[in-house]
């Protein structure tokens, strides 16, 4: 999947009540880490395996969704305080009949009685003395065969299943294994009338251990009938269980199902069509005769394929699908597999149905619209390649064939295997939240990342091709090879981002996408500095935290970790070599972040072998990334790791070290590949010899390394003479890294922004596109902070400050049409910035520009890099806003419409800042996918920021009704409303608000990086209000 906002992918799990601990007791966290791999109940069966008593008191924090009393989370937090915050959690539930059976009278903890105080404390004592006891076992693990049971609390603690009054025979999270699918057989029958459907599944099952339950996820489907067939015996109805917490239906047998039988499952439901963005849900737009049309597609990554049909919702259950789907005749429908056959029904309607697959492929893959979508087609190989869209964009299509086709091409050979099957279908959906969806052989787009004219700028066709390049990697990476759990997400999120880079470098390289390549790997950086980032391999236990794994660590930082990881090697193909044999060898089935590691170590052929699971595993599986210091003592260079951790007080330490392949460059060669020097720091402090006539070093070649460079004050002196006196001593990307590199060493607190402001000095003859985009957002960011907090004096200080340093640049920008990208990347940068300074003759040209092309009737264009900075100009006087809306209203091409919605979205005026983003919520005239983008759009300007941070607060309830909890969508709000804030106030006014919410986003690890952020900035602006004073 591709998140439909690259730069705005926030952070972020777990409840903050959780987190506080784990900060003060880091054991803990790596406790809490191994109780999530086990399970956590004592074992019944296989599927139960064993418990450690040592990770006792984490137990049942899967447990957390249900809401607590007051009472009872003092009980709780009290419990905690002495490492038992299992015991109630499992017990206590709101609901007049508890859904669990208990072992305790955990009901007392929520009468705030004397008695029950009492009764409570006593309660407690008792449980931690049980659990020093358990704690001390040493050795013990509890299966049914091992120790003696000490305490009857550690029975599993099953729920009442919520449809009947029966125990629901299972208390986890994650399925059991006892059973697995083998194919699929599904017959949809929706009616866009009525938005509903109806549905059977047949699945055959094959027992892998005994067991007398078969365990599946199903979320809001109305299971009305269930029949099972065990071998060849007779088919019988069965009773279906559910526990609506946690998506699981079950059916209990009271004979054992034996390892080595077959057997089959039927399941026939009723459902409505999602309102959401997630399932079966349905989407609809309005067509050039001004009708409205219906629509039904799927969107099922990560836990959603079960809103569609019952099934073992988890990557690692693969199996077939058939699929058979009945629609009206003026509808077609589309599937992963090529349509079989089409039959008319009794009622009149018409049941297409599918080819079988032809792979084993999981859940989440599965996709199948009902529509009435026009294509266009072309054969590439054995692959039949189709574009479809609504009827009226049809002539938007063409790109998108074009570059899928070459892409699918280069893919086939890069990989050395075969797409593997007859058709491909890139379909663009009107209502589509995420960026696209690598569904197998039915990829799935919002319009505005797949659709483009021919008139379209080059940038514009660098977004379509850089998001078909992702989604097609994914067709390998994923789909035929795939995470065991999404726990390694990054397996394939990381990779079809890497890929992603480097296919369109490679395919389409006028698209020149090496600086976007390059600002994603700083944006990645800045997220991983923080305390709240995470491994890239994370534990994940919840439906939130699942997705929450959709965020920059799992695509960001493990592209960049894979782009370091072939820079480094020392064999040229061994990166390629590894992948291929990885691709090979796990074919068809679920992988974890060891195998990967292990197929690129076998590989190796070079005399110096470069142990790659060793380098890599430092990477993956802790969380930030080193801080390299340079220190120069005669003809010996010291480097020191230490773990770049951006934190508010300073206090926090960590001793993390991880395996870095330095690289280096001097002055005696700095810019061809060969210069290039590599050094491997393992340790803590390593060292090596340089002549003492080198004037200055430059690591991190072409930041291809994912760490940031500290030079001392003297290193970073000699690179700023050597840059003044002549930029090109380093290539581009060494310039944006020193610049980059600067900044975040500023927010570290090890340089002072006076070094910052020598560096940018040298800017003054700078002409690059990345080095430029770098320096004006860094400085863009402490503008908007010192607007924010209405620091007027320093606010006109740094607009002349960025007015000076790039008078010249933004001045020499044309404003007509232009080829190059890296020149439109540049330019509108440089005259956005400009004109949001409003300075003058950047404004005059926009708002000129605007009039004509109102006054062409939009037949004359404007370039579509500009069209933003026009649009935002425009927006500003209240009748070019009007203007502009009724132009939104009516555009059919998107990716213009969507810039002409941040135009909108840029007003000061406060009264269109609160249509704004009631229009974007309701989603009559704004798609509601568009209101993230509206939400940070709103936030960038001074009359916004508070307003949206109000609305957010006031709509929190609707906002998790269209984003779920833990979305990157959430993220981008939480992160867009909150990072500019910088004083106490507006810090207890957002903690204040988060914990108030408890179940209902408390937990986002995106909060948590909002707190930190805002104290953060807090920190900046005490340490550097009075350098700015000083020195702007
Ligand atoms: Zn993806």
């Amino acid at each position: 999947m591709d998140p439909f906002d690259s730069t705005e992918r926030a952070s972020l799990p777990r409840n903050m009540i959780e987190n506080s601990m784990f900060e003060e007791e880091p054991d803990i966290v790596d406790l809490a880490k191994d109780t999530t791999t086990s399970p956590t109940f004592p074992a019944l069966d296989p599927d139960e395996v064993v418990y450690e008593p040592r990770s006792s008191r984490l137990l049942v924090r899967g447990l957390g969704e249900n809401d607590m009393d007051e009472d009872e989370e003092d009980c709780e937090s009290s419990a905690r305080l002495l490492g038992m915050s299992f015991m109630n959690r499992s017990s206590a539930h709101r609901s007049g009949s508890s859904p669990y059976t208990r072992r305790d009278p955990p009901r007392s903890c929520s009468r705030p009685s004397t008695r029950s105080t009492v009764v409570c404390v006593l309660l407690l004592v008792i449980v931690a003395s049980l659990t020093m006891v358990l704690y001390f076992l040493p050795g013990c693990n509890f299966t049914k065969a091992g120790c003696q049971k000490p305490n009857n609390t550690l029975e599993p603690v099953y729920p009442w299943a919520t449809n009947v009054h029966e125990l629901f025979p299972w208390a986890e999270f994650r399925l059991p294994q006892s059973i697995h699918p083998l194919s699929y057989d599904l017959t949809l029958n929706p009616d866009l009338e009525s938005m509903t459907f109806t549905g059977r599944t047949v699945i055959n099952m094959s027992v892998r251990h005994n067991t007398k339950r078969i365990v599946l996820h199903s979320a809001n489907l109305n299971i009305t009938k269930a029949t099972f067939k065990l071998g060849d015996r007779k088919t019988s109805v069965v009773t279906v269980l559910e526990y609506k917490p946690r998506q699981q239906i079950a059916v209990k047998f009271s004979e054992e199902l034996k390892e080595g039988q077959y057997c089959v499952l039927t399941l026939d439901y009723s459902a409505n069509l999602s309102n959401t963005y997630g399932g079966f849900y349905k989407s609809s737009y309005t067509d050039k005769d001004g009708n409205k049309r219906v629509l039904a597609a799927t969107q099922f990554e990560p836990l959603a394929a079960r809103k569609a049909f019952p099934c073992f919702d988890e990557p690692a259950f693969k199996a077939t699908f058939l699929i058979k789907i009945s629609r009206k005749s003026n509808y077609m429908t589309l599937s992963n597999m090529p349509k079989a056959t089409s039959t008319p029904l009794t009622n009149g309607l018409i049941q297409d149905e599918f080819e079988k697959t032809s792979v084993n492929m999981s859940t989440y893959l599965v996709a199948f619209i009902i529509a009435d979508f026009t294509p266009i087609s072309k054969n590439v190989s054995d692959t039949l390649v189709s574009v479809y869209s609504v009827p009226e964009k049809k002539e938007y299509t063409d790109y998108a064939l074009d570059t899928a086709s070459k892409l699918l091409e280069f893919y086939s050979d890069f990989f050395d295997i075969d797409y593997p099957l007859k058709k491909l279908d890139l379909v663009a959906i009107p209502d589509f939240l995420a960026g696209a969806m690598e569904n197998w052989g039915l990829m799935t787009f919002r319009e505005t990342s797949l659709l483009v004219g021919n008139k379209s700028s080059s940038l514009e066709k660098q977004v379509v091709a850089s998001i078909i390049a992702h989604e097609l990697a994914h067709q390998w990476f994923g789909n035929m090879v795939t995470m065991r759990w999404w726990n390694d997400l990054w397996l394939n999120e990381g990779f079809a981002t890497y890929m992603q880079y480097t296919s369109v470098q490679r395919v389409l390289p006028q698209l020149d996408i090496g600086n976007s390549f390059l600002a994603m790997r700083f944006r990645a950086l800045d997220k991983d500095a923080l305390n709240s980032s995470h491994a890239v391999s994370t534990e994940v236990n919840t439906p939130e935290q699942v997705e929450e794994m959709f965020d920059s660590v799992s695509y960001e930082k493990g592209a960049s970790l894979l782009l370091m990881l072939n820079a480094s090697l020392p064999w040229n193909q061994q990166f390629k070599k590894g992948i291929l044999q990885y691709l090979k060898q796990f074919n068809g089935s679920n992988t974890d972040t060891e195998d990967l590691w292990n197929s690129l170590t076998q590989v190796d052929v070079s005399t110096l072998p470069q142990n790659v699971s060793e380098m890599m595993s430092s990477w993956t599986s802790q969380k930030g990334f080193p801080l390299v210091t340079v220190s120069r003592k005669g003809d010996q260079v010291t480097l020191t790791q230490e773990h770049f951790l951006l934190t508010s007080d300073n206090a926090t330490h960590t001793s993390r070290l991880w395996n870095v392949p330095v690289t280096y460059v001097n002055d005696s060669c700095s810019l061809a590949p060969e210069c290039r020097q590599m050094f491997t720091l393992k340790t803590k402090s390593g060292t090596f010899k340089l002549p003492q006539t080198v004037k200055w070093l430059k690591l991190n070649y072409r930041n291809t390394g994912f760490y940031i460079v500290h030079y001392g004050s003297e290193g970073w002196d000699s690179l700023i003479e050597a840059l003044s006196n002549n930029v090109s001593v380093l290539t581009h990307e060494d310039r944006a890294s020193l610049i980059h590199n600067i900044f975040a060493l500023s927010r570290l607190g090890r340089v002072s922004f006076h070094q910052v402001l020598n560096l940018l000095n040298y800017l003054l003859n700078e002409t690059e596109t990345s080095p430029v985009k770098e320096a004006l957002l860094q400085l863009s960011s402490i503008y908007r902070l010192l607007d924010k907090r209405q620091e007027q004096y320093l606010v006109a200080r740094m607009k002349n400050y960025i007015l000076l340093h790039f008078h010249s640049l933004m001045g020499n920008q044309t404003w007509e049409e232009e080829e190059s990208i890296s020149k439109q990347e540049l330019r509108s940068a440089l005259l956005e910035m400009a004109c949001s300074l409003n300075e003058e003759s950047c404004t005059q040209k926009a708002k000129a520009m605007f009039t004509q092309y109102v006054q062409s009737n939009g037949t004359i264009r404007i370039p579509g890099d500009l069209q933003r900075v026009v649009f935002t100009v425009a927006a500003q006087s209240d009748e070019d806003w009007s203007t502009l809306l009724s132009m939104y209203r009516y555009s059919t091409y998107d990716a213009e419409k969507r810039k002409m919605l941040q135009g909108l979205a840029s007003t000061q005026n406060a009264r269109h800042v609160v249509w704004i983003l009631h229009a974007a919520l309701k989603g009559d005239i704004i798609q509601t996918q568009e209101l993230p983008l509206v939400i940070s759009t709103v936030c960038n300007g001074f009359a916004g920021y508070l307003f949206a941070w109000d609305f957010i607060q006031e709509n929190w309830d609707r906002l998790i009704e269209k984003f779920p909890l833990g979305s990157f969508a959430l993220q981008a709000v939480i992160k867009s409303s909150t990072s500019q804030f910088s004083t106490q106030a507006h810090l207890d006014q957002v903690q204040g608000f988060f914990s108030s919410l408890k179940e209902r986003g408390s937990q986002m690890r995106s909060v948590r990086e909002a707190l930190e952020t805002i104290r953060l900035n807090q920190r900046w602006m005490d340490n550097n209000l009075p350098t700015l004073r000083k020195r702007l």
